[in-house]
């Protein structure tokens, strides 16, 4: 029986041996604060719990105050660059390049050849030009910062030609047109919504302009009664003008994805070969790498670009520039394909994904492995997507499971379709496949169905 009317006070609650642990584990002011709080919700209540309770509660709340709320999770969804769920998953070289350069002191701005102050930017640079054939390169935090800059750098109160065809919103906030004006750049619009012609060039570049933009229609696709033409070409008529091309090409691919049985995305390399004098792409979309933004093309631009004092503001961190620097090391050697998760992911056989899927199932013990579509995600390849296997299970209150299924030790996120909640093998880890499994059936099991 508790009968007790009045909650204890915080004082002969820090005293009790119970006490002890959370005291020393968290500290004395955020326990005093943690069962302050406690107290202060029971005072509402007729009825006060045991001392015991209301330090229990502290605890939970302690331990909910000091957890990571960046927690990893199996991505059952099967879109690959899932940009709600962190993009590209990072390759094991890189994760151990990340952890080996930051545990300890590194070279990040200091040259081991002459003993003085060394360049930052370099770190990434020499491989990105090995793989492109570019002449140079720049990294910056992410490629809305990548836009941002060279716009700033190159073309500040001057003439940007842009067509209406590419006014792209990109998700998160990114508007072609935003960033335009955000970089003080004068924006001349050409074209219509869903068409643009190189005679629309032509007619432009009759005023003196600096530079003509051309973005990639990243998560979007016009379709009808369309046509836009090649970047070769709009590099050629703007070249006679002496008006330099920039090309925001979004995803950054270096394979070609058509390889993989997906519509072809126009590759850095390409564009570097149809004549466009500065490239901007993210490191974490189809490159597979690290959150950045990756600015190569001509040197002189590239000099521009680099001494700009935006530069600084947008500058990439240590992490990053070793995680990216390994991602990319994995391209050189010709590896990327076995070493980069979401090239795994896209080449991984029908066959495979669907061993996988029945194994799942022989586990459940429940549901059945249907054909699905995996998509790519990441503002790549829109409509584009890849034959797959699903572990489809019927499940009553479908809604509600998956919340449960969020709320996992390690969350899981899938999706719902016709009242069938579907996991696709294609975006899960095989080291996952385990825990994955096992915690289906204890779920599938304990579900009112
Ligand atoms: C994704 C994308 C961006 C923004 O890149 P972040 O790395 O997300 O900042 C800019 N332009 C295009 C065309 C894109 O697809």
């Amino acid at each position: 029986m508790n009968n007790n009317v009045h909650p204890p006070s915080i004082d002969k609650l820090l005293n009790l041996e119970e006490c002890k642990t959370i005291l020393d584990e968290f500290g004395h002011d955020l326990v005093v604060d943690a069962l302050r709080l406690v107290i202060e919700a029971l005072r509402q209540q007729d009825n006060i719990p045991p001392a015991l309770t209301i330090i229990s509660k502290a605890h939970q709340m302690l331990m909910q105050w000091s957890a990571p709320t960046l927690v990893p999770l199996v991505n059952a969804t099967g879109v690959i660059l899932h940009t709600n769920l962190g993009r590209a998953p990072l390759s094991e070289a890189t994760l151990k390049e990340i952890n080996h350069t930051s545990l300890s002191y590194s070279n990040l701005e200091f040259d081991l050849d002459t003993g003085k102050r060394g360049k930052r930017a370099l770190h990434a640079e020499k491989l990105l030009t090995l793989i492109t054939g570019a002449e140079s390169a720049y990294v910056v935090n992410n490629n809305a910062a990548a836009v941002l800059l060279v716009l700033t750098a190159l073309a500040k109160h001057k003439r940007v030609i842009v067509s209406r065809t590419q006014m792209v919103e990109i998700g998160g906030g990114f508007r072609v047109p935003d960033v335009m004006r955000q970089s003080g750049a004068k924006l001349v619009e050409i074209g219509t919504t869903n068409r643009l012609h190189l005679y629309d060039y032509e007619n432009a570049l009759q005023e003196p302009a600096t530079m003509v933009l051309c973005a990639h229609h990243s998560n979007f696709k016009i379709m009808g009664f369309t046509s836009e033409p090649s970047l070769s070409e709009i590099c050629e008529i703007s070249h006679s003008k002496d008006v330099l091309v920039f090309h925001d090409l979004g995803s950054g691919a270096l394979l070609d994805t058509a390889k993989y049985g997906l519509a072809h995305e126009p590759t850095v390399q390409e564009s570097l070969l149809a004549g466009a004098d500065v490239i901007s792409f993210s490191g974490d979309k189809l490159l597979g790498g690290p959150q950045a933004g990756i600015i190569i093309g001509k040197k002189d631009l590239l000099d521009r670009i680099k001494k700009h004092p935006l530069a600084r503001a947008l500058r990439p961190d240590k992490l990053c520039l070793a995680g990216l620097s390994a991602t990319l090391s994995s391209y050189l050697r010709g590896k990327a394909e076995q070493e980069i998760p979401i090239w795994n992911m896209l080449s991984q056989s029908l066959d495979e994904i669907n061993a996988r899927a029945n194994r799942w199932k022989t586990i459940v013990m429940q549901g059945e492995i249907i054909d699905g579509r995996s998509m790519v995600g990441g503002g790549s390849l829109p409509e584009e997507s890849l034959p797959t296997r699903l572990l489809a299970l019927p499940i009553k209150k479908p809604t509600l499971f998956l919340k449960l299924l969020r709320e996992q030790p390690i969350p899981i996120i899938a999706r719902i379709e016709d009242e069938k909640v579907l996991f696709d093998p294609r975006t899960v880890f095989k080291s996952q496949d385990e825990y994955l499994s096992g915690r289906l059936k204890s779920l599938v099991e304990n579900w009112d169905r």
